[in-house]
């Protein structure tokens, strides 16, 4: 049996800290771990920085679900999805990506948590555990599934090197510089290429 594990952020709908910025004109937002590469400072930032613009979580959610997924991405994941057992696997928050995932058909989707005090603020987060993505796969691996995964980002090629099949999605050019082993796709058309040739061949 063959599991397609898909990245969310990137693949199938925006980078939501970034795309949630610019809506709200909050630039300080956009930070990642490349401008901050402690993730608890920089979650502790984004945090009490939402709570300064008194944006609780329905207000972070009606933004994020005004964003809508990619051009073509639930077509894409539809088709899938009548082939494949697809699981998304994110570093996201369940509680930002499912305006999201509602509007995709609700797949599949391990990912992590976050807490709210009871006026609707964010005020902690929780992740599942380190390497989530590398670690899903391995274990999927052991109930014997062979497995073809598909991210965008430097994040993604320690999923992609433990599946059995790897693929990258309109990557930047360091990560198809650094990672020559994973073929390139620029679309959705391109990726379901992939993914069926990766198929025949594990
Ligand atoms: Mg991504």
């Amino acid at each position: 049996m063959q599991l397609v594990c898909l990245d969310l952020e990137g693949v199938l709908v925006p980078e939501i800290w970034i795309e949630f910025s610019k809506r709200t004109g909050i630039p300080a937002l956009s930070r990642t771990t490349r401008d901050e590469p402690d993730y608890n400072k920089l979650m502790a930032f984004r945090l009490d920085l939402l709570r300064q613009h008194r944006l609780g979580l329905p207000d972070i959610q009606k933004v994020i679900s005004e964003m809508g997924p990619m051009a073509g991405a639930k077509d894409f994941l539809d088709a899938l999805r009548c082939d494949y057992q697809v699981i998304i696997l994110s570093d996201t928050f369940y509680e930002f990506a499912m305006p999201l995932m509602a509007q995709l058909g609700m797949p599949t989707l391990f990912c992590h948590k976050l807490e709210t005090d009871a006026n609707g603020f964010l005020v902690n987060y929780h992740l599942r555990m380190p390497n989530q993505k590398k670690e899903a796969v391995q274990r999927f691996k052991e109930l014997q599934f062979k497995v073809i995964a598909a991210g965008d980002s430097y994040n993604d090629t320690a999923m992609l090197g433990e599946a059995h099949a790897g693929i990258l999605f309109h990557p930047p050019q360091n990560v198809i510089d650094e990672f020559p082993q994973f073929p390139v796709t620029l679309n959705y058309d391109q990726l379901r290429c992939e993914i069926d040739r990766a198929s025949a061949n594990i």
